[in-house]
């Protein structure tokens, strides 16, 4: 089965990518991490990435396109895949489209992850790591014991910049306006399975299943 999970950041997608994988028994192919890799290994495409990171620029589609290309390509993506991350512009999808018609593989169905806007920003501005052993920890759902320091080691904890509630507020804007016309693209094959995010990981990670048939 080739998928497309699709989520705002706070939404749970990679997640539910990675367990829908294992059931699946396809890779979880997130960009993020596939961009790590090349980077770490110092491939001609990691490279070139890298300049545009160090610039503090996005990766361009043409690049990013390549080393989907090239994962796609290995032998544990052939019986399918879940695709996290990408596309995540028109120019992504479109060269997407076209990788898959010339391999004769079309995508089975994209999967939008809905979860509302004042939840995400619940979940995304309650998160704290702690500065010394970098464990995670969420104030609401995973707390620390003790006010605001770390269980293990007794480091005050911190926010990301990015997590403070108005910064989470315009990523998620960003997110919207770059993605809604993505997953419009996808609405005219009626592949598009919108599911309602709004529950414990398990009651999504079923109700994504249920969608599927699988
Ligand atoms: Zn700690």
């Amino acid at each position: 089965m080739r998928l497309l999970m699709a989520g705002s950041p706070g939404s749970g997608k990679g997640t539910h990518s990675r367990r829908l994988g294992e059931h699946l028994n396809v890779p979880h192919i997130a960009t993020g991490d596939l961009l790590r890799e090349q980077v770490s290994l110092g491939t001609p495409l990691g490279r070139n990435a890298q300049t545009f990171m160090d610039r503090g620029d996005y990766v361009p589609d043409d690049v990013m396109v390549a080393m989907i290309k090239d994962r796609l390509a290995q032998p544990d993506a052939q019986k399918g895949f879940i695709l996290d991350g990408f596309p995540r512009t028109q120019g992504q999808a479109d060269s997407l489209d076209k990788m898959l018609a010339d391999l004769g593989t079309p995508i089975d169905a994209v999967i939008v992850l809905e979860v509302p806007t004042e939840e995400m920003v619940r979940r995304l501005s309650g998160r704290r790591t702690c500065p010394t052993c970098q464990r995670p920890y969420h104030m609401d759902d995973e707390p620390p014991k003790d006010d605001e320091t770390c269980d293990d080691d007794g480091t005050k904890l911190e926010r990301r910049a990015d997590d403070e509630p108005d910064t989470v507020r315009h990523r998620l804007k960003v997110y919207a306006d770059r993605t809604a016309g993505v997953v419009e693209h996808y609405d005219t094959d009626s592949v598009v399975k919108r599911i309602n995010g709004e529950a414990s990981v398990d009651e999504v990670q079923e109700r994504i299943r249920t969608a599927l048939g699988v």
